[in-house]
């Protein structure tokens, strides 16, 4: 393609992007395609020749993959979380691919690994994170030695692809730190890692991949902690479990704290669990490897990004106590997926974790050890430019853009709940956290619970069916409402056009199917 071909072609996309946005307001939000047909519309076998698929391409993508999409950016898209594109995160995303660098150590590109510092430090003081959790404070040298932790802090930020990656590492890099006094030929204590039953599947999953569970119910390394009515995690059950295992001589390394669930919003009391990780009644018990800290995780993939906005950060009381943190600017910051950003204490622990050094990687800035290499800070090797998006978003719309755009859902979710509680046919079994807003339908005199749910989960399919609104689920199970819990509606808002319109639209639906 020449570059003229391509300058032709890209502006014609970039006009069909676009054009795109203003209209995916008008199409379903999810596509009524059965699975396999778009499969079966395509040939077996890529051309021998190059068939010139440019100009034909936009009639292509008009009748073929957009019917065949759910419309993310749509703005009654209020299923799962969304996860937010804006212009200025897709044009960071096109010159990321442009310069087609890859920035697996300092040297293979030297702006792409320090771009990345640069907004990961703004990004951790624009959520007001610890400033131990900066490259600035490790290169200053700043970083002082924690009281949790024998080792001197010294962190920063990375970006890794999904808040699931974050966990994996985290967990990988606690098990290395718990295990450091161990000889090669020592027997593995029996490690175990703790997170609330609320907690995200990528957990266990993380666990999955690092050895410690053969299968997802598999729980002989890892506790799902009970929640409490709010659906935090219940710390009380959490110390028990940690000393109980202690005295059998199990090895506590892990814990995934999460501020602001998948299932309903539930913000974990970081302060409390910090401080039951490190008293002293739970430390000592058992003492053989126990000098080293149990890691803390903070899982704030979607809820972390309102502590842009100051008042919101009353979740962020004892982050200092955290080892690792992770937050997804492409759930709630405006930048497409993917773009996780991965804070730690002390760097030094993930390299010690995951650095492996071929011949074919060393190089003179590397072997300085003045360079960052973010290839021991990830599973992968290679790595795209992802800061660029994030800069220009940074860029773009400055934090007081963010924290409107935060606000402007949160008041959203706010009126929601109001309709909700005005209408006794519904019931709002907990109150919204930040944008989510979990309903269900009243039981009836006389109905049993299960029958209430099924009549909340059929209205959530009559509700999506009409292509107006894209909904999910969840079932929320802790202390009030039992083992069996409730079927509960989740109305995720945060689109990037999401506006009380919308939400009013939606509540009319809910309404009138109920
Ligand atoms: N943690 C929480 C709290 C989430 O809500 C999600 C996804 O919704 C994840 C982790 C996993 O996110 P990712 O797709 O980035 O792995």
């Amino acid at each position: 393609m020449s570059g003229d071909e391509f300058r032709a072609q890209g502006h014609a996309l970039i006009d069909w992007i676009a054009t795109y946005w203003d209209r995916v307001e008008s199409l379903p939000v999810r596509s009524a395609c059965v699975p396999g047909d778009f499969f079966a519309s395509l040939p077996a076998h890529a051309p021998h020749i190059g068939d010139n698929p440019w100009d034909g391409l936009v009639r292509e993508l008009d009748t073929r993959i957009v019917p065949t999409l759910t419309h993310w950016q749509h703005p009654s898209f209020f299923a799962y979380f969304p996860a937010n594109a804006s212009p200025p995160a897709v044009l960071g995303e096109l010159l990321s691919a442009g310069l087609g660098v890859q920035g697996m150590l300092w040297s293979t590109s030297p702006s792409c690994t320090e771009l990345e510092m640069g907004v990961m430090d703004w990004l951790a003081r624009a959520l007001g994170l610890p400033e131990t959790f900066t490259h600035q404070a490790r290169l200053s040298g700043v970083g002082a030695s924690s009281e949790t932790s024998a080792i001197a802090s010294a962190g920063g930020g990375v970006i890794h692809s999904t808040a699931s990656e974050a966990v994996l590492v985290a967990m990988v890099a606690a098990r290395h730190r718990a295990l450091a006094n161990l000889a090669d030929d020592d027997t593995e204590p029996h490690l175990m890692a703790y997170a609330s039953a609320q907690s995200h599947a990528s957990v266990v999953k993380a666990a999955m991949i690092a050895g410690l569970a053969r299968h997802a119910d598999d729980r002989r390394h890892v506790t799902l902690v009970s929640t409490d009515e709010t659906g935090r995690v219940n710390v009380q059950a959490l110390r028990a479990s940690i000393v109980a295992d202690r005295a059998i001589g199990r090895m506590p390394f892990f814990v995934c704290a999460t501020l602001g669930t998948t299932g309903t919003g539930a913000i974990d009391n970081l302060a409390a669990i910090g401080a039951v990780l490190d008293e002293k009644a739970v430390l000592d018990e058992n003492p053989p490897l126990t000098t080293r800290p149990i890691w803390l995780h903070v899982d704030g993939a979607w809820g972390l990004s309102a502590c842009i906005c100051p008042e919101f950060r009353a979740m962020l009381d004892g982050i200092e106590r955290a080892d690792s943190i992770c937050v997804n600017p492409h759930k709630w910051l405006l930048t497409n997926f993917d773009c996780d950003a991965f804070f730690v204490r002390d760097a030094k622990e993930l390299t010690r974790a995951l650095s492996i050094t071929p011949e074919y990687l060393r190089n003179s800035a590397s072997d300085s050890g003045a360079a960052t290499d973010f290839r021991d800070w990830q599973v992968p090797l290679g790595r795209r430019f992802r800061a660029l998006k994030l800069w220009l978003v940074l860029r773009h719309y400055g934090i007081a853009g963010l924290q409107t755009f935060i606000r402007e859902h949160v008041a959203l979710a706010q009126q929601l709940a109001q309709w909700i509680r005005a209408d006794s046919r519904f019931v709002l079994v907990m109150e919204p956290s930040l944008s989510l807003v979990c309903l269900s339908l009243s039981a009836r005199p006389g109905e049993s619970q299960a029958d209430a749910d099924a009549r909340t989960l059929a209205l959530m399919e009559r509700a999506n069916a009409t292509g107006k609104v894209f909904l999910t689920h969840t079932r929320a199970s802790n202390s009030a409402l039992g083992e069996q819990g409730r079927i509960l509606l989740r109305v995720a808002i945060g689109g990037t056009h999401t506006e009380e319109r919308h939400v009013r639209g939606l509540w009319d639906l809910v309404a009138q199917f109920a």
